[in-house]
């Protein structure tokens, strides 16, 4: 897919047509960023990259991409923000839209990395591994134990990394 490219294997900040840093004198163009889940927004806000964790491999939104769609699996997404910062999140499946410099994620859910609690995600990821193993035959228990063990283990990626 030429529109969106995995940022961290191509080495290249440079999709889409933006780029990573201002030329001096101009301002760099920026995207407006909403993140929402069905409980509100987690972040809503202007950045210049976008990079989430799509069904097909990451990728990474600079300005003036052309309008784009993808569906998102359970990760990490990132926003750049125009003072070179970052803002991290654990995000679950959804989907990622943009057009005319805005981006769209809308997930079921979103927790900013710095307010994942790691010792729940880790009991929870013991609760869920203890289901799993009690769950049997059981399909819909070995299914909610396993939604959950995937969970758990994204958010501790998530704190990990950081
Ligand atoms: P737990 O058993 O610890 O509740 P869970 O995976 O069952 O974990 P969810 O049902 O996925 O929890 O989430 C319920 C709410 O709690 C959501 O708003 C989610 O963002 C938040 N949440 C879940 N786990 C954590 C965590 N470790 N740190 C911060 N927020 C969390």
């Amino acid at each position: 897919m030429s529109t969106a490219t995995d940022p961290a294997s191509s080495g290249s900040a440079a999709l889409g047509g933006g780029r990573p840093s201002s030329a001096p004198g101009t301002e760099r163009r920026r995207l407006g960023v909403r993140l929402l889940t069905p409980e509100g927004a987690v972040f809503d806000g202007v950045a210049y990259m976008v990079v989430a964790p799509s069904v097909q491999g990451e990728v990474g939104i600079l300005p003036r991409h052309t309008p784009f769609i993808a569906f998102l699996r359970m990760g990490e997404t990132r926003i750049k923000l125009l003072d070179d910062t970052e803002q991290v999140f654990a995000t679950t499946e959804g989907y990622l839209s943009v057009e005319e410099d805005r981006v769209l994620v809308l997930v079921e859910q979103a927790e900013r990395a710095e307010d994942i609690d790691f010792e729940r995600a880790r009991a929870a990821l013991e609760r869920a591994e203890a289901d799993l193993a009690a769950a049997g035959d059981d399909e819909v228990k070995r299914v909610a134990a396993e939604s959950a063990r995937r969970r758990a283990e994204n958010r501790l990626a998530v704190v990990s990394r950081r």
